[in-house]
């Protein structure tokens, strides 16, 4: 980067969080003017309706401190580099609503270990993104939350067309992102959520192997899923904000990995020469739409050039992956989701006779339809007589799932494919079909299931000039390796780079 990079302000949002982590220890820029920089752009773009909530003040002086620590030559790796977070991770500072009216105004008394983490490397929060309600959903469409300028519920809109969506459940962080409105947000994927939006939205994504985040402070959906990645422009990014926010947190999240922090950063610019990327044939199926097979075939070719081997693989459970989550996820939504009584946090009804009817009151005003929705497909899977016959018998096949990943990796390093069947669709197009919603989950559930590392990479556009992303799926522990296949993808193509029209 040369000093002329940063001769307008103009030019502050097109910067990388790599770049500006340099400008500030340059002391070519300031936080307090990235971060005034980015709220003004935030206020502008207020149509998109990423933002559920701001406080510039609390902002601008977590900015302070950080350009203090620069001046006093303490700064943490990302000193002053403002970022936004999903708005499931608890925040003390600002509000966490989970997308939920029954989390309306609710302040947390600690951070997410995945927030503290990150501003102990100096992140300064810019605020809190739109979500899905408790991350259930992949449009968007679920959040009962007015965004930030607006007076009612509005969805989440498209950079790359306002009509369509932006993927769910990160919805507002990808679009953010997208838009430059931030330079990178944190996100969550409990069979998706990060990947899909990231490919909706042309951005880069990673979800970490299960346990490698921690998630404690992160507001439970589907707790033997759920795991929070970053989302940026570039694998190189991701790589730093990965770093970051990973690390063991054993004595508050029971699954948290006891392995040291890593610098997934340390491969990045590895050859990939004689890497195997293995292809399954069940993600280039008829389901996948020809837009996106064209631009993820395009990306394989560009992998070809340099010099990585394309092995054909099998994962002949993939559509099994639909039912199988679709009954323990929501199974653990039903028992999570229980905490939310009116009695120690959130909403409460009223008006109320007797403590079951403030219960039932409470639930049915706070929760959402398809909140709802879930919590009673969990409670019919997990009832006597219906337990074994369903949620028994998707997690024996959720092990069959992975043993059929562990069987792929033998023949490969990393395996490819796209994320979704199809690119973002019209606002309101699928929200009353809620199993068409769910089938476009199936290249992302299997490997949510595994507990396995994803990372979604722009590759092209499709239909209505929207990106479409492909999916780099790795084995355990393989996120290094991962961002590696991606940074060189990233080197030898531009799609990255490519700016949503007004943004
Ligand atoms: N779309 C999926 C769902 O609705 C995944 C959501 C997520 O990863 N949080 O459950």
């Amino acid at each position: 980067m040369t000093s002329s990079t940063l001769s307008t302000s103009q030019d502050l949002h097109d910067l990388t969080v790599h770049d500006l982590a340099l400008a500030l220890k340059n002391k070519q820029v300031s936080s307090v003017e990235l971060a005034t920089h980015f709220l003004n752009r935030s206020r502008t773009h207020a149509d998109l309706c990423v933002y559920v909530d701001i406080q510039e003040e609390t902002t601008l002086q977590q900015a302070r401190q950080a350009d203090a620590r620069i001046a006093q030559g303490t700064a943490g790796k990302l000193e002053g580099v403002p970022i936004a977070h999903k708005d499931i991770f608890v925040t003390r500072d600002f509000n966490t609503t989970a997308g939920s009216r029954m989390l309306k105004g609710y302040r947390s008394p600690f951070d997410a270990t995945v927030v503290a983490n990150l501003a102990h490397e100096g992140v300064v929060t810019l605020g809190k993104l739109n979500c899905d309600e408790f991350a259930m959903g992949s449009s968007n469409e679920n959040s009962a939350i007015a965004p930030v300028g607006h007076d009612s519920v509005a969805p989440v809109r498209n950079p790359w067309n306002k009509d369509r969506i932006p993927g769910g459940s990160s919805g507002g962080s990808a679009a953010a992102v997208a838009a430059r409105l931030t330079p990178a947000a944190t996100g969550t994927d409990t069979g998706g959520s990060i990947r899909q939006p990231a490919a909706f939205c042309g951005i880069t994504g990673i979800k970490p192997t299960y346990g490698r985040a921690s998630r404690y402070g992160m507001v439970a959906f589907a707790s033997s899923l759920d795991q929070a990645g970053p989302m940026a422009r570039t694998a190189q990014d991701c790589a730093l904000l990965l770093s970051a926010l990973c690390g063991p947190d054993l004595d508050r999240d029971s699954t948290s990995l006891d392995m040291p922090a890593e610098d997934f950063s340390r491969k990045l610019n590895d050859s990939i020469d004689g890497l195997r990327i293995g292809i399954p044939k069940e993600f280039f199926g008829e389901g996948l739409a020809p837009d996106v097979r064209a631009s993820v075939d395009a990306a394989l070719r560009t992998y070809e050039e340099l010099g990585a081997k394309l092995v054909p693989i099998t994962l002949p459970r993939t559509e099994l992956s639909i039912p199988v989550y679709y009954i323990i996820a929501p199974a653990e939504a039903s028992s999570n989701l229980s905490r939310f009584d009116g009695v120690k946090f959130g909403h409460r009804a009223e008006h109320y006779t007797d403590l079951a009817d403030m219960y039932q009151k409470t639930r049915a005003q706070g929760f959402g339809d398809e909140v709802k929705r879930r919590i009673m497909i969990g409670t019919y899977v997990l009832s006597h007589g219906y337990y074994d016959a369903y949620y028994l018998q998707a997690q024996k096949i959720r092990r069959m799932i992975a043993d059929d990943f562990q069987n792929a990796f033998k023949e490969c390093d990393l395996i490819a494919g796209p994320v979704a069947p199809t690119v973002a669709w019209k606002i309101g197009e699928k929200s009353n079909d809620h199993l068409a919603n769910y089938l476009a989950d199936i290249f992302t559930l299997p490997g949510s299931l595994a507990g396995l590392p994803g990372m979604s990479v722009p590759v092209g556009f499709g239909e209505g000039g929207m990106p479409v992303g492909m999916q780099l799926l790795g084995n355990y522990f393989q996120e290094a390796r991962l961002l590696n296949a991606a940074h060189r993808f990233q080197q030898a193509t531009d799609w990255h780079a490519r700016t949503p029209k007004g943004f």
